[in-house]
């Protein structure tokens, strides 16, 4: 694999995924994902993406759950 902005060589290692939503921020440690070995370039394949988009739906779901309950009691 080739990394589609250098052209340098692409090899699988695991990164840090980091997510700025609105409420929180998410650090995602040690996610499988390809990296250019010449520019950094990092790219994540579609079941990474999957899971990633799964736990951020999951989140956003409880913290707005969070949110409501707070609002209630007060
Ligand atoms: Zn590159």
């Amino acid at each position: 694999m080739k990394c589609f902005h250098c052209g340098g060589e692409m090899k699988r290692g695991k990164t840090t995924y980091t997510v700025n939503r609105k409420g929180y921020h998410l650090l995602i440690h040690e996610v499988p994902a390809w990296m250019c070995t010449q520019c950094g370039e990092v790219y994540f394949e579609g079941e990474e993406v999957d899971s990633i988009q799964e736990v951020i739906k999951s989140i956003d779901e409880k913290i707005g759950k969070l949110r409501r309950e707070r609002v209630a009691v007060q």
